[in-house]
């Protein structure tokens, strides 16, 4: 596969503060060089963060070059202030969504018209017809509400036929589950592009905290490894570096039709690792 095929993109959230937007802007700078298909821009569900992904996006497609794409939640939210928000996208040229349902944040109850994903994907559709791409969500390790891989992939095949474009997985450090996850819907017959989501390793106690409420597994001989640097960021990014990298030489010389870098709105590691992997450009 040449460098022109492979759908390379990374993930930002929203800055809130003066010194996080500046932080962004030189993050996005440095991830420019490899050349990405686009940059993503996540939602609080319930629309926490709304005008700060408005705003995020606007500037990335703004300056050109790379698109925006925002992530889009249905939970908590009434179609018609989805479809407002889809307008503001597309009056700036914004043409690409992750499209999602989302979490509830504790303590807000509304679960908005749209129950899944599957529900928003058709809103999409129905309103915009083929004007945006859409990506949605793909859990390899199975979604932590799902009783079983079956299930989970009869769902995500739904979004799918609703007119979904591509996938975009929950990040995982087992290459062989999404090899199984990609088997599971060749035996339904769905062949979309199914973007590996690669979370580096940067603070590896702050990983197993994020990683049990997003029911990703971190595999025994991964914590084990780790814990010889309790307190030692710096070996414990080392040495993660090394462990994304040898997964993603997995996934790309077994097939896998690119790479999303959830960046926590960091270039660093990311580019050390497309850097090992002769993709930085
Ligand atoms: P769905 O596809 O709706 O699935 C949710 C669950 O319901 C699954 O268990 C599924 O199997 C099941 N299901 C689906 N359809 C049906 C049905 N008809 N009947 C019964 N069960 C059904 N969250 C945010 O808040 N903001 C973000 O920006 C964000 N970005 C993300 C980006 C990526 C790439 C990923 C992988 C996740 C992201 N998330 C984000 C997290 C996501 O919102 C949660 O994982 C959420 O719990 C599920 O969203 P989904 O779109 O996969 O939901």
């Amino acid at each position: 596969m040449s460098k022109q095929d492979f759908n390379l993109s990374f993930e930002f959230f929203p800055p809130r503060t003066e010194a996080g937007k500046e932080k962004l802007v030189a993050t996005r700078q440095a991830l420019a060089a490899t050349n990405p298909e686009f940059y993503s821009v996540t939602f609080g569900a319930g629309g926490s963060t709304r005008d700060n992904t408005l705003e995020t996006v606007i500037d990335i497609q703004q300056k050109g070059g790379i698109d925006a794409c925002p992530h889009l939640t249905c939970v908590g939210a009434t179609n018609q202030e989805i479809i407002e928000l889809l307008e503001q996208y597309r009056a700036h040229g914004i043409h690409r969504l992750v499209v999602l349902r989302g979490d509830l944040p504790s303590g807000m109850v509304a679960m908005g018209e749209c129950k899944y994903a599957v529900d928003l994907v058709e809103l999409v559709r129905d309103r915009f017809a083929d004007y945006f791409s859409i990506a949605v969500a793909a859990y390899p390790e199975v979604h932590p509400d799902s009783k079983n891989l079956a299930t989970d992939v009869d769902f995500f095949a739904r979004k799918m036929k609703a007119g979904a474009d591509l996938a975009i997985t929950q990040y995982f450090y087992n290459a062989e589950g999404y090899f199984h996850f990609i088997d599971a819907c060749q035996q339904k017959q769905i062949e979309p592009p199914v973007i590996p989501g690669i979370m580096p390793i940067g603070n590896f106690s702050s990983l197993k905290k994020f990683s049990r409420q997003c029911g990703a597994e971190i595999p025994r001989w991964i914590k084990k490894s780790m814990a010889n640097y309790p307190d030692d960021i710096e070996s414990q990014q080392k040495l993660g570096v090394e462990i994304v990298t040898r997964l993603c030489e997995k996934l790309i010389d077994n097939g896998a039709p690119g790479l999303h870098f959830y960046t926590m709105n960091q270039s660093r590691l990311s580019l050390q690792i497309l850097k090992n992997l002769n993709l930085d450009g």
